[in-house]
């Protein structure tokens, strides 16, 4: 049997400072593949650039000229990591390959651990999905957000496993399978863990950014999460039908129990504090559901324009 052809996809934004020693090493990884028989010389390297100002599209350009394993494209726009990433697996996906690595372009993760990536797909398994051994190198917030982010995603039915990450393999088949589905904003960590193929684990370790400073903040990061969560289930609609029954059924008891107060016992209202209470927290409760209503209204919304998931300005192929 011939050996598998790797794609190995790296989203760049701003990059300029790691993406060339990113891909000299990544060479260097899969030159070693090579000798060792385990992929095939025809494996290459896709970078997606997701709309840099710097000169990342110039040295992508320069080592396309002198290696043509490097390939690439470039986004008119930044359109965000997950579409980056959307856009390397549909690119590999037509170019050819067997099965595709993601990995960050400041090689945070250990690419080492791409041996045993292939190992796991040689063995049969359609998707392999990186988790981090520690989140040693991020800072206290990112780490509390990220198991708030995924506790929820578990309970809400994903069934993702605490620090995934979108360094993952996967097979032709599933990239197949991913061509499939027609939604725009595809959570890729939901829909790989969702799609129901054969998956394994590799543990990896995580290092420090090599240059360059991190492309995410609190806001782009709380889009990630919501995007993931209303892309992904409708348990919080469920949840707010049955907090809104249970509500209304404790209303109808207080109801009742005022109305009988009234007759047998003609008491005279003296609950102030109760009625403030009361109001504060089912306009609470209230607005908090018309807030969730409204995630899934503006995901419907961006849904049914069915604009493009990303548009290409240059391709290097
Ligand atoms: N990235 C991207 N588009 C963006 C933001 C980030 O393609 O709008 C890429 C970035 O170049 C990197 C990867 O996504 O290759 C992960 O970003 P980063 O390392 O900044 O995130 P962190 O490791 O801090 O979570
Ligand atoms: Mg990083």
């Amino acid at each position: 049997m011939e050996n598998s052809v790797l794609a190995i996809i790296i989203p760049c934004y701003n990059e300029e400072l790691c993406v060339e020693s990113t891909v000299k090493q990544l060479f260097v990884v899969m030159n070693n593949l090579i000798a060792k028989g385990k992929i095939s010389a025809r494996s290459y390297i896709y970078l997606i650039d997701d709309g840099s100002t710097d000169s990342t599209w110039d040295i992508i350009c320069n080592l396309h000229k002198t290696n043509h394993h490097v390939k690439g494209l470039k986004f008119i726009r930044n359109f965000g990591n997950q579409k980056a990433l959307i856009a390397g697996l549909d690119a590999v996906r037509e170019i050819g390959c067997d099965c595709c690595v993601s990995i960050d372009a400041d090689l945070q993760q250990d690419e080492w651990a791409i041996e045993r990536f292939i190992e796991k797909f040689q063995h049969g398994s359609d998707i392999v999905s990186g988790i981090r051994n520690s989140r040693n190198t991020d800072s206290f917030w990112k780490k509390a957000t990220a198991v708030l982010f995924y506790k929820t995603m578990n309970i809400l039915g994903a069934n993702i496993p605490m620090n995934h990450s979108d360094y993952r393999l996967v097979s032709k088949r599933a990239l197949d399978i991913m061509a499939e589905y027609p939604e725009k904003y595809l959570f890729l960590r939901g829909f790989f863990n969702d799609v129901g193929l054969k998956t394994s684990y590799v543990n990896f370790d995580v290092k420090p950014r090599k240059a360059g400073k991190s492309k995410f903040n609190f806001v782009s990061l709380m889009g990630l999460a919501l995007n993931g969560i209303t892309s992904f289930s409708i348990v919080p609609l469920r949840f707010i039908t049955v907090l809104g029954f249970a509500m209304a059924l404790f209303g109808l008891l207080v109801g009742i129990e005022t109305v009988f107060e009234k007759i047998f016992y003609n008491n005279s209202p003296n609950g102030w504090s109760t009625i403030i209470l009361l109001m504060c927290v089912f306009g609470g409760i209230q607005l908090f559901c018309v807030g969730i209503l409204g995630e899934y209204i503006g995901q419907v919304f961006k849904e049914v324009k069915a604009r493009p998931r990303y548009i290409k300005d240059i391709e290097l192929k």
